[in-house]
């Protein structure tokens, strides 16, 4: 048996550690379940590894001479092309034959051992997950690295007790991970776009997948050429948390304070804060940064999107001068993809500058931080041998579809749809008032969404009141030839619209696809019958509740007759649909269709006498899209 290849991503600020197998690429976890190691490491007073990653990150403060941060941006360089270090760590100073090591308390420590304590961290976190210790793995590295650089990363590896199998450029381990090269496919132009902690790098490759006839996998290097790169190994986040602490700082202390006027306590507290704000702005609309100025005293400020954005502005511009570089030194070809990688890109003004640029609208259906490393353990697999057990299929291999309300699931497209593929679906709301609309996206054979897998879920925010099932939602979905889907959906009526991607296969390997799919034809019987139920139950819930605000508008008006039954099939609706949402297997369906004509037949005069009142909207919660309005 051929051994295990692991892949890692070696960050400048964060290293990952990914394996491939049947169940696809998947980081491994630390024993405490930490998926991202900071590439810090502090030493103790006798040159030995103290504390590795986020440990050794945020206490390096406390420890500058005996902390090394961003040993990457050294490895294989002499001292003299000097680069700047993080405040707050050891220095960079000049070693044996020109190089550069760090200067840790009174000795030294070369990039490559710092890098070795990082690798070797990843190791022993992956050995205890998988109960073994991995010896071999695919490393990642910037395609800028020249040899000097590459051949410090391998001896990296080796002090680590690890044999670098291959090392490879981070934008082609990006490419790997969103599966491009299929065989088959045809020749395309990717732009991978890098934005991490502290450096920018972009990156043009061309992708030639082997002929479908070869049996070949795809993950053979040969495929990819990089056509150009370019970037700045001083630009990343930590550049735009600092522009953040300098803005807070100035509405606090007018416009002259400067950061390096705080007290170290202050400044590392304002960044850190102004770093966790700026993550916070990319799930919410506003937030506050709170940071402590000194023992027991805090300040806060408000911030909100816009203004993070406008201060990333000329941040974002910097990153897209090296991008008009890069794709001018191609020979400005057509780009066909654009990846988005590193976890900058998860600000959405990054992402719209960036599809702006290119012409294109860009992956973001993998996780940013660790895509990198995903594509180096599909490498890994590719070179231990293994077949990729992935799904490269030329089918959907399990429907796709979105939840309804009451939990029941609408497909959208069925499985075994060849792919590229699109569909669109119409839906309406079920609830008067719904300013938003869930959209929960989900894949499998079964009825009900308990049943099968989650892919996503996304919010369409902002919708003007309406009646419900007067909002006519369009869900569109896409699936692209190399199986990425695109789910979007508008409401016509207003015009807002969302979107999310996902890559459908994603951890799932042939032997699931065949289990959800057998369970759907085990189950088939038993799902119609909980789908009919949740259908009915849903449908007399709005029955009653029409009909009971009609009632109440119109008593008056109505006849005794009329009042009394339908009070009495309002009441005996009510109890069975109570009892059936308590527990569904006490009521039998048929009974439950029946008072629920019942009630509709009471209910015609009601109508007669409300058709001309005006049905009012009312602010409600968000709730589940209708299927009643549903049409294929
Ligand atoms: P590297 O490749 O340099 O090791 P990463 O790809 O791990 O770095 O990216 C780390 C950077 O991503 C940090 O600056 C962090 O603040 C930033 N980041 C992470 N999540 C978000 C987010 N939601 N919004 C904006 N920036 C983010
Ligand atoms: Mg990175």
């Amino acid at each position: 048996m051929t051994e295990m290849v692991v892949g890692i991503d070696l960050g400048t600020t964060n290293s990952l550690i990914a394996v491939c197998d049947e169940r696809g690429p998947h980081i491994i976890a630390s024993e405490s379940g930490r998926r991202m190691l900071s590439s810090a490491v502090r030493y103790d007073d006798s040159g030995r590894v103290e504390s590795v990653g986020m440990d050794a990150r945020l206490g390096a403060a406390g420890y500058p001479t005996r902390t090394v941060m961003s040993a990457k941006r050294w490895m294989g360089r002499a001292f003299s092309e000097r680069c700047d270090d993080p405040t707050g760590a050891a220095p960079c100073v000049e070693g044996l034959r020109g190089r550069a090591v760090f200067a840790v308390g009174n000795m030294t420590r070369s990039p490559e051992e710092v890098a070795a304590a990082v690798l070797a961290t990843l190791v022993a976190d992956a050995e205890h997950l998988l109960g073994f210790r991995p010896k071999r793995a695919v490393i990642t590295v910037p395609a800028y690295f020249d040899d000097g650089q590459r051949q410090a990363t391998r001896d990296a590896a080796r002090l680590a007790g690890i044999d670098p199998v291959r090392i490879l450029n981070e934008p082609t381990a990006a490419a790997l991970a969103y599966g491009v090269g299929r065989p088959g496919a045809s020749t395309e132009t990717i732009a991978v776009y890098d934005l991490g902690g502290g450096t920018f790098d972009i990156s043009l490759l061309e992708v030639t997948p082997p002929a479908k006839d070869q049996q070949e996998l795809a993950g053979d290097e040969g495929l990819f050429r990089v056509l150009s790169t370019a970037g700045d190994t001083h630009l990343g986040g930590d550049d735009l948390d600092v522009l953040l602490a300098r803005y807070l700082l100035r509405q606090v202390a007018g416009s002259n304070a400067v950061l390096e006027s705080l007290s170290p306590h202050e400044r590392i507290s304002l960044i850190a804060a102004c770093e966790t704000a700026k993550c916070a702005l990319s799930f919410q609309d506003q937030t506050v940064v709170r940071w402590s100025i000194s023992a027991g005293h805090i300040r806060s400020l408000p911030l909100d999107r816009p203004t993070l954005e406008s201060i990333a502005a000329p941040w974002i511009e910097r990153t897209l001068v090296a991008c008009r570089r890069a794709w001018r030194d191609a020979g400005s070809p057509a780009i066909d993809r654009l990846l988005m990688v590193g976890g900058s890109t998860r600000l959405d003004a990054v992402r719209h500058a960036a599809a702006a640029l290119f012409q294109t609208e860009p992956s973001t259906a993998l996780d940013p931080d660790e895509v990198v490393a995903l594509g180096a353990a599909v490498q890994g697999a590719v070179l231990s041998g293994k077949r990729r057990d992935l799904l490269l299929l030329d089918v959907v291999p399990l429907s796709l579809g979105v939840e309804t309300v009451g939990g029941a699931v609408a497909k959208v497209i069925m499985r075994n749809t060849s792919i590229p593929t699109q569909a669109v679906e119409m839906f309406s709301t079920s609830v008067d008032g719904q300013s938003k609309i869930l959209i929960h996206v989900v894949q499998g054979e079964r009825e009900l969404v308990a049943d099968v897998r989650s892919l996503a879920r996304f919010e369409l925010v902002g919708i003007p009141p309406m009646p419900a099932g007067i909002p006519q939602l369009e869900v569109r979905f896409v699936v692209d030839a190399n199986g990425m889907l695109q789910v979007s959906a508008v409401e016509r009526r207003s015009g807002r619209r969302a979107a999310v991607q996902v890559l459908p296969t994603y951890g799932l390997s042939a032997a699931e696809v065949e289990s959800m799919d057998s369970a759907s034809v085990v189950h088939a019987r038993e799902d119609m019958r909980r789908h009919r139920m949740i259908d009915l139950i849903v449908n007399a819930r709005l029955d009653l509740r029409w009909i009971g605000e009609a009632t109440s508008r119109v008593r008056d008006s109505l006849d005794r007759e009329t009042t009394e039954s339908v009070d009495r099939a309002t009441q005996e609706l009510s109890l069975l649909v109570a009892r059936a949402e308590h527990d569904p297997d006490s009521v039998d369906a048929d009974e439950l269709h029946r008072a629920k004509e019942a009630l509709d037949r009471a209910s015609v005069r009601v109508h007669e006498v409300s058709i001309a009142a005006s049905l009012k909207s009312m602010a409600a919660e968000a709730g589940g899209l209708s299927n009643e309005s549903r049409t294929t």
